[in-house]
């Protein structure tokens, strides 16, 4: 079972083969290069033909709330603490059902826009949840339970026996992180008891790929006084610094936001091996700041991108939040030459990937590689001419112009359209759950 992409320029990391292919071998990448050659090996496969089509690795979304797409536009104008109370109000009305039908909504907005791999944090449960919805969807990803300081010992608990339960299931599509949401709503023991629990799943659970732990980190500006107030420690020399205090940071660490911090605290991410997720988009609509990119360069961290919640972006665009963050950094390093192109794109597919731990499977069109794939039309009135085709993906092309997706060799997507969803009747269900939530929480 496969197929062979065929007549498209392909993307690989040693650059674009123009009239190339991809061999799909099962849910792997079973040859890459130009079509001539590939052809041979392959030529019993089914064919699709992507003449004037970019082919492309599915791209990755390192940091989201997936389930949160239900909450798109719901709350406004708001600062992070003002947006999170109000989020916090209707999340406590919120059905297991709710959640599994957001993250279904999240997922697929996300592959009808080239993305194949989400790293989501929300609210877990056996019955219905994000995981759930990941493995009827089909997209790949990493799925954690965020908790609280108030939720701390059902967290962890729950945490454990999911991860027993799914990590590296439906064929290794699905893993499972720790996810401590943030230190100013987590207290020190609960992060020194999420790296502790994180280190006894790898041990037992690591063949089937890494857990990681996935939490925020000195995302808004007031953090340090919020940490100090809600947990009376000292976090006064910076939030990474408190962090780095309590022994949780490592390789293991894949830190969302992280904005406000020093260089020194800059230079400790990286003697730590901790990554870091940006989420330009969601950070630019709560005004949060930006997060020192370069800085990020210099000590050579795994730099991934997300586009955070829906509730705060409002989209999972990952097109989107790559050319963001690619313009944001220009404007401030006063300087146009900065994030080329390619980086760009890097950091959407292979640098997220590997920001996750997953980099040794996905996020290249790689021989062997995990067959996550997509194919762009590139030759709408919006994408013409093109020049270069890094620069066509990063700043002329748009999510809409994704044709077909792959993930873990199967299709999902064809011609823009998810494979076998019947569109009006699941809109409906989605406004009627909106309704429904809004007379709940009385609004
Ligand atoms: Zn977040």
């Amino acid at each position: 079972m496969g197929v062979l992409i065929e007549g498209g320029t392909v993307l690989t990391p040693r650059g674009p083969i123009r009239n190339g292919a991809v061999a799909i071998d099962g849910n792997r990448i079973g040859g890459v290069g130009r079509l001539e050659d590939v052809k041979r090996n392959f030529s019993h496969l089914e064919r699709l033909d992507a003449r004037d089509c970019l082919v492309i690795p599915g791209l990755v979304n390192s940091h989201t709330h997936c389930a949160m797409t239900l909450m798109r536009g719901y709350a406004e104008g708001m600062s992070l603490m003002d947006w999170l109370n109000s989020i916090w109000k209707v999340e406590a009305k919120l059905t297991p059902r709710d959640i599994e039908l957001g993250a279904q909504l999240g997922a697929y907005e996300a592959l009808l826009s080239g993305t194949t791999t989400l790293n989501s944090q929300y609210f877990y449960s056996d019955e219905a949840s994000e995981v759930h919805a990941f493995v009827k969807t089909g997209i790949r990803a990493v799925v954690g339970h965020g908790f609280f300081e108030r939720t701390r010992d059902t967290g962890l608990k729950l945490t454990e026996s999911m991860a027993r339960r799914w990590h590296g299931a439906e064929g290794g599509r699905i893993r499972i992180s720790v996810d401590p949401h943030a230190p100013y709503s987590t207290g020190p023991e609960a992060y020194v008891e999420a790296t502790q629990l994180a280190r006894e799943l790898n041990e037992e659970l690591g063949d089937r790929g890494k857990v990681i732990v996935h939490t925020h980190v000195a995302e808004a500006p007031d953090e340090i006084k919020q940490v100090q107030k809600n947990f009376n420690v000292d976090a006064s020399k910076g939030i990474v610094k408190y962090l780095d205090g309590l022994g949780v940071l490592s390789d293991l660490v894949v830190a969302a936001h992280v904005i406000h911090l020093s260089d020194e605290e800059v230079r400790i991410l990286g003697a730590r091996g901790v990554a870091v997720a940006l989420c330009p988009v969601s950070n630019l609509k709560l005004a949060m700041g930006v997060a020192p990119y370069t800085k990020f360069k210099a000590v050579d961290l795994r730099v991934g991108l997300g586009t955070d919640g829906a509730a705060s972006n409002n989209s999972l665009d990952m097109f989107e939040s790559a050319k963001v963050l690619s313009l944001i950094e220009k404007q401030t390093m006063n300087d146009p030459s900065v994030v080329r192109s390619q980086e760009a794109f890097y950091l959407a597919t292979m640098g997220s990937a590997r920001a996750i731990g997953w980099g040794e499977e996905i996020g290249g069109l790689n021989e062997g590689y995990k067959a996550d794939v997509v194919v762009l039309d590139a030759a709408r009135m919006h994408s013409i001419p093109m020049y270069d085709e890094y620069d066509h993906l990063v700043y002329s092309a748009k999510s809409g112009d994704v044709r077909d997706v792959f993930v873990d060799g199967k299709q999902l997507v064809e011609g823009a359209k998810i494979i076998g969803l019947e569109y009006e009747s699941f809109r409906k269900k989605v406004e009627n759950t909106k309704d429904s939530l809004l007379s709940r929480i009385g609004g």
